[in-house]
């Protein structure tokens, strides 16, 4: 699993992605600030990303000339989400450099696959079981109830999950998803959630961000918190060991985040990881001297990683499309901006999406202060006026 040394890319050169999303346009962003030229692949004429790349493919994502054509104007080629088909990474790495790896973005496409791969890394995570046809359902041993029930494939954002409590439950859930592939976990009682971003280069250099403490609504991330001191010193070292290891033991290069349960008694098990920057990872561009998206350029371009470290304690607010219908509204209403930017150290980031949709990631707001104290007085009145 030893990476292979490849060369530096420098800036001037072009640098591509796979996906336009909110994601895509931060890689994008951070990407021309250094000096690279960029390339996305979305089918969307419209997407965030594409809206300020120098150029845009648009085409489907396995579309054989779409694929060529990012091949054609990029240098190297990363993704933005993980449900990019694995054969499209494979074809595209024949033409040019492409991290992270085909391989790793389909352990994270499926759930079975990816706890599967962290049992066998030693990484502990929840106690599960593959539900694939009417015999793995009968054969579910009891202390797997009450569970959540997850399609293996294309969930996001609490999608495709529905906690079950019996045995009929579980039967009557895996028909609601339509009978595909399932994995049934059991239900944990959490104490909290946290994640942790990690880049890994091509010599196999790791650095990471801060821990980073969870608080999800809905089953969407609402607000990440990262301030000082507040993950205590084991849970944070169980974390970045798991990480580690998961990276180590994919052979992976790239930005890697990973989700984790912290349990009542101190342990950590892991949810399931992500190909690529993460949302939870947000506040490093206004927290953090190196941003998760400066370390996506800096592995993809084969450039040096150095340790990010971070400048003030964060919070990051997300905004969903929910904002623009105060109070059961049926037409969308503007925001009042003005009212957010006016609080101190507060960085507004919206993501130019044409519609907002309720439940649809439109932006996030990060504040930043020289105490934590002042962090969460002004993320509480933010919150206010983000509704
Ligand atoms: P998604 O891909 O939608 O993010 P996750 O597997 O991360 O799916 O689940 C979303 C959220 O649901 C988690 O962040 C956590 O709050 C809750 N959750 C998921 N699995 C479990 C579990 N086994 N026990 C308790 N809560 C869970
Ligand atoms: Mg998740």
């Amino acid at each position: 699993n030893e990476p292979a040394a490849f060369p530096s890319i420098l800036p001037g050169a072009t640098l591509g992605v796979m996906g336009g999303g909110q994601l895509g346009q931060m890689f994008v962003h951070a990407a021309q600030s250094m000096g690279y030229r960029t390339a996305v692949l979305d089918p969307d004429a419209a997407s965030p990303a594409g809206l300020v790349s120098h150029r845009h493919v648009a085409a489907g994502y396995e579309n054989a000339e779409g694929l060529a054509a990012l091949a054609h104007e990029a240098d190297a080629i990363t993704t933005e989400f993980e449900n990019v088909p694995a054969a499209a990474l494979t074809a595209l790495a024949q033409l040019k450099r492409v991290a992270p790896a085909a391989a790793a973005v389909a352990i994270a496409q499926d759930r079975a696959t990816e706890k599967n791969h962290f049992r066998q890394l030693g990484v502990p995570c929840a106690p599960f079981a593959v539900i694939d046809s009417e015999a793995a359902l009968q054969a579910v041993d009891e202390e797997l109830l009450p569970g959540i029930l997850k399609t293996a494939r294309l969930g996001y954002d609490g999608k495709g999950q529905i906690t079950v409590a019996d045995r009929a439950a579980l039967r009557e859930a895996w028909q609601t998803l339509g009978q595909v592939v399932c994995v049934l976990e059991q239900r944990l009682e959490l104490d909290y959630e946290v994640s942790v971003v990690l880049a890994r280069g091509f010599d196999g250099t790791i650095v990471h961000l801060p821990v980073q403490r969870n608080i999800h609504r809905n089953g969407i991330l609402a607000t990440t918190l990262v301030l000082p001191g507040h993950i205590a010193e084991p849970v944070a070292q169980q974390v970045l060991q798991a990480a580690r290891r998961i990276a180590e033991g994919t052979g992976y290069v790239g930005v890697l985040c990973v989700e984790f349960f912290v349990l009542g008694d101190g342990s950590v098990v892991a949810n399931e990881m992500a190909p690529r920057p993460h949302n939870s990872g947000h506040y490093s561009i206004d927290a953090c001297d190196v941003s998760q998206f400066e370390l996506q350029v800096r592995t993809l371009a084969g450039l040096p990683l150095t340790a990010p470290r971070q400048h003030s304690p964060a919070v990051m607010l997300n905004v969903l499309g929910d904002l623009w219908f105060p109070s059961g509204s049926q037409a969308p209403r503007t925001p009042d901006w003005a009212a957010i930017l006016g609080l101190p150290g507060v960085h507004l980031h919206l993501y130019g999406k044409a519609e907002a949709r309720r439940g649809r990631k439109m932006g996030h707001v990060t504040i930043t202060a020289d105490t934590t104290e002042v962090a969460l007085e002004t993320a509480a009145r933010a919150a206010r006026q983000l509704g």
